[in-house]
């Protein structure tokens, strides 16, 4: 079982190696899927594997190193009133996490996705949406 989690390192944590002290200290692997890091910031996505109990003592163990964490429920949303359904993000998607319908419409398997917005910034009719945590 895996969960995707977005973490935000406050100034002061962005140096210290808090990913693999937080493996170490509870046998839990975290797989990286994104990782931004900016002047004194780092927002990461990552994947917690394991069940619901590793990963409470994951987030736990995150949160008592000052990082901000949110489980990411839903990641990307299409407005089907703006999208024609052109295709031109299914290409882009690094991850396959856009794909047709049958009936030829946008479909998203929010799973896959890891909030890169390629997506966003492709559609020329800004019919995709990265959902805010
Ligand atoms: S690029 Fe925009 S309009 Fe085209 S399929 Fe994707 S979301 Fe829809
Ligand atoms: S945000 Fe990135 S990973 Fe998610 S659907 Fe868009 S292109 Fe794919």
């Amino acid at each position: 079982m895996t969960s995707k989690y977005q973490l935000r390192y406050p100034a002061g944590v962005v140096e210290s190696p808090v990913i693999s002290r937080t493996v170490i200290e509870t046998g839990v692997m975290l797989n990286i899927l994104r990782a931004n890091v900016d002047y004194g910031e780092a927002m990461l996505i990552v994947d917690i594997l394991g069940d619901r109990k590793d990963q409470k003592r994951v987030v736990d163990y995150l949160k008592g190193e000052g990082v901000e964490v949110n489980k990411l429920e839903k990641n990307i949303r299409n407005n089907p009133e703006r999208c024609v359904d052109c295709g031109a993000c299914i290409a882009l998607c690094p991850t396959d996490a856009i794909s047709f319908s049958d009936d030829h419409s946008i479909k998203l398997n929010g799973d896959k996705c890891i909030r890169c917005g390629m997506c966003v910034d492709a559609c020329p009719l800004r019919a995709m949406e990265i959902v805010r945590v």
